[in-house]
């Protein structure tokens, strides 16, 4: 399979899951100086890797139409050379909390600590702004989740594979932290237990941030 045909695949896998609407979300993968992203003004499920577009890390354009969000993309690798591909989804309840200034901070889940690490959410500005790019790049920094405020959430991987779930778990997590807040008990692991979560990650190949328990929210 051919990077376009993963990046058509990949977008279409996030609308057939429910994680975007037709007209939401856009995928990138690193390619040389600049990196492949979906395209603008096409509904998702009829993405073909003919529609990819290609821009560079100078922010120019240098084939098709990317999404309008490439300026977010584009932060992002200028930010994390060890990132190689980036996915931007409306999760229903990750955008639910993320509307609710609930930041996905809280160790609930083994997979999500391990996975994502502490999620934080970022300021709102409008979509495809410069500024929403500016500050979701300056988050990127410390973290490989984000959920953008009234909006969204970004994940950022070594791998297109891996950010994609990343995003899953992402929202998994978020359906499991929205249903415990509901049911008005919501049991979080221990201290010891997030920190030989994150001790593992390094172990399994994922970017050894300098994470600690100290970035989690312990009461909700
Ligand atoms: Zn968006």
């Amino acid at each position: 399979m051919t990077e376009k045909e993963k990046i058509a695949e990949a977008i279409r896998k996030l609308y057939s899951r429910g994680l975007i609407t037709l007209s939401e979300g856009n995928v990138s993968v690193r390619k040389g100086d600049g990196f492949l992203i979906t395209p603008g003004g096409l509904r998702k499920d009829r993405v073909e890797p003919s529609h990819i577009a290609l821009v560079s890390l100078e922010g120019e354009i240098i084939c098709g139409r990317p999404s309008s969000e490439y300026l977010l993309h584009l932060e992002i690798y200028r930010k994390r050379p060890d990132v190689n591909a980036v996915v931007h989804a409306h999760p229903p309840f990750a955008l639910s909390l993320a509307s609710a200034e609930v930041p996905l901070k809280y160790p609930v889940l083994a997979e999500a600590v391990f996975l994502l690490g502490p999620v934080p959410i970022v300021d709102f500005s409008l979509p495809s702004s410069r500024e929403l790019a500016e500050r979701a790049g300056e988050a990127s920094l410390r973290h490989d989740a984000l959920l953008l405020e009234n909006h969204g959430a970004v994940t950022l991987a070594q791998s297109l594979d891996l950010a994609l779930a990343m995003m899953e778990t992402l929202e998994r997590t978020a359906e499991v932290l929205w249903r415990g807040l509901l049911l008005g008990k919501v049991k979080l692991l221990d201290r010891e237990q997030v920190e030989e979560l994150l001790s593992l990650r390094q172990r399994y190949g994922l970017s050894s941030r300098d994470w600690s328990p100290e970035d989690f929210l312990w009461s909700l």
